[in-house]
């Protein structure tokens, strides 16, 4: 049986949410009259944003589109049957019933860093827990999973060092393939506010693309595309050269500056400027401004133009070894911070939904790791599979090469954003059964549903997102779902108990919350401190870790909620030591030749239609 509606939003009175669409993750609070939306602001109390939205944000009520939204569930009787409206009862059953049927290895979750934490944290217990299938990954996969690796291979955990108040202590923004103006309007607006205090603060933009953000700079780097590491090796061949190291950090707090020094070695600064395309005196330039910068606040800041490449994870530890060298890390105003592109990449990374993690920042390679899932979730020992599943483009093509039975994809659109097209459409077309989950009817992916969830969207459903800054906050429903729509995590728990799985009869979204947030005790990435009620008496976002705190008799030494993480200079890896690393610049995937003289790249735009 579906669990029961928790109780609606009222039909009068406001509701704080966060907006959907960026990394920013910036508050909004939403009036509603007679149930329906009539006024959107940003309260001037609340992190991050205190008072700033963006078009974007403010605009919000204007995208909403009724006519597209996806109302009542849908089904097919069979392939190339028509869509034909049903009843919540039916589709559950038919979902649970091509789950049970099928084995574990031809089963795939393809989900998006759009959900909440609460819908992610379900997918994951009822796929890795229940259905034994590892087989779960996410567009997250194409964009943030480059930043995961690099932080977990230069600081041994996922999660970025910094907050967003390092943007007011910061000297020297360095802003790396991010064109923040358009993406991360509000906090580009900090940047220029902390700019406007001190004439001495510096931007530098890497961008091969003259962007609104590039004419911002005061230095702009237009690289030739994918030349990054090359570009990051120059400038800390010269450094190193000018002996603008922080020689105690790197001696007493990180390893492997050998094997960086080796590969610096073996790169003439001739041949890296030339792989760059750009002038020796903007190279000249760009070490002139890191080495006089005070203290060494100097703050990274990138998002797509580092990750979402082919030498994604070696631009990112790149990146984060000019940090290491310098010294700047754990220190205010300064560390390598990664933005995320969706409103919760963060928070599904914490979840486990990528195919080789678990809750807590575990991951399924790791025995104790998937024995503390096992316990906690009320499950046999070997249950969790010790095979990480497959990753988002292996996904599509095992399903292009008819190795899936059911596909169930939630809050996003394949079928435009996946990198081969061609093969996710025959992906689409091939798998038996297509589940896609998502607030509107009409999208690429829907035309190909044999199943389709309609799900509540922003403003209609209580959940919570991390943002960039490890920041929690939590969205109030303002307004009910139209027609027969559900929060994402009902879905899947209602889904979940048609399978006959315990475990899923959750009262509300708190509840689910509660559970999760207790999955992640003890770990990087603790917030069992972060109570539904602590999340709610907040005007803004909480930061973790915060763990819960200890009974009096017991309190030891967990550290305190923190801003930034790092600041003992010691970091959770064998060592106790960053690691450095030796990744050279190599050439990008596609050559330009006679045949094809163009270097094409790709970039977002704000702009707003009439
Ligand atoms: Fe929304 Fe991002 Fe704009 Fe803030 S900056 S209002 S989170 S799109």
């Amino acid at each position: 049986m579906p669990i029961p509606l928790p109780q609606q939003p009222p039909r009068n009175g406001s509701a704080r949410t966060t907006c959907p669409y960026c990394g920013v993750g910036c508050v909004l609070e939403v009036t509603v009259e007679d149930g329906r939306p009539v006024k959107i602001a940003a309260p001037a109390d609340a992190a991050p944003n205190f008072g700033m939205m963006c078009p974007k944000g403010a605009l919000l009520f204007k995208s909403d589109a009724p006519q597209r939204r996806a109302t009542v569930p849908m089904m097919r009787a069979a392939k190339g049957a028509p869509l034909e409206p049903t009843t919540w009862d039916a589709v559950n059953r038919r979902v649970a019933e091509a789950l049970h049927a099928a084995p574990a290895e031809r089963l795939a979750w393809y989900g998006s860093g759009q959900l909440d934490t609460e819908a992610s944290y379900l997918f994951t217990k009822l796929f890795k827990g229940r259905l034994r299938c590892n087989h779960t990954d996410t567009n997250s996969r194409l964009c943030m999973s480059s930043a995961v690796a690099g932080y977990v291979h230069s600081f041994g955990s996922d999660g970025p060092p910094t907050c967003y108040d390092d943007i007011e202590q910061a000297d020297v923004f360095l802003i790396v393939g991010a064109n923040m103006a358009a993406n991360h309007p509000v906090l580009l607006n900090r940047i220029r506010r902390r700019r406007a205090t001190d004439d001495r603060v510096r931007i530098i933009v890497v961008d091969p693309r003259r962007t609104k953000t590039a004419e911002l700079a005061d230095l702009h780097l237009p690289l030739q595309p994918g030349s990054d590491v090359a570009l990051l090796r120059l400038l800390q061949k010269h450094l190193l050269a000018e002996g603008c190291i922080d020689q105690a950090f790197v001696e007493a707090h990180t390893e492997g500056f050998d094997g960086l020094k080796a590969v610096l070695d073996h790169s003439g600064v001739a041949d890296l400027l030339h792989q760059t395309g750009l002038s020796e005196a903007s190279i000249t330039r760009a070490v002139d401004i890191l080495r006089d910068t005070t203290h060494r606040r100097i703050l990274s800041l990138y998002c797509m133009g580092t990750n979402q490449s082919t030498a994604g994870t070696d631009k990112n530890t790149a990146l984060i070894d000019l940090h290491l060298m310098l010294g700047a890390v754990g220190v205010p105003g300064a560390g390598p911070f990664s933005l995320t592109g969706q409103p919760n990449a963060m928070g599904g990374r914490e979840c486990g939904y990528l195919a080789h993690q678990l809750p807590g920042y575990r991951n399924v390679t790791v025995p104790e790791h998937r024995a503390a899932v096992e316990q906690a979730w009320g499950l046999a020992p070997g249950t969790v599979a010790a095979e990480p599943g497959r990753p988002a483009v292996a996904m599509f093509d095992a399903a292009a090469q008819g190795e899936v039975d059911v596909l169930w994809i939630a809050c996003t659109n394949p079928a435009v954003s996946m990198p081969d097209l061609s093969v996710t459409r025959h992906a689409l077309e091939r798998t038996p059964l297509v589940i896609v989950q998502d607030c509107l009817a009409d999208t690429e992916t829907a035309a190909y549903a044999d199943v389709l969830l309609p799900a509540a969207t922003w403003g209609e459903k209580t959940g919570t997102m991390t943002n960039s800054e490890r920041g929690v906050h939590r969205s109030d429903a303002a307004i009910a779902p139209p027609g027969k729509a559900k929060a994402d995590w009902q879905i899947v728990a209602d889904i979940a108990a048609a399978c006959g799985f315990t475990g899923f009869d959750f009262p509300d979204a708190e509840a689910v919350w509660s559970e999760f947030v207790a999955r992640t005790s003890g770990t990087a990435c603790d917030m069992s401190g972060l109570t539904n009620d602590a999340l709610k008496e907040a005007a803004g976002a909480l930061q973790w870790p915060a763990p819960a705190p200890e009974p009096p008799d017991r309190q030891t030494t967990k550290p305190p909620n923190q801003k930034r993480r790092y600041t003992d200079r010691r970091f959770p890896t064998p060592s106790g030591r960053a690691r450095f690393s030796n990744a050279a610049p190599r050439p990008t995937h596609a050559q330009t030749s006679a045949a094809y003289p163009l270097n094409l790249t790709t970039g977002r735009v704000a702009q707003l239609s009439r």
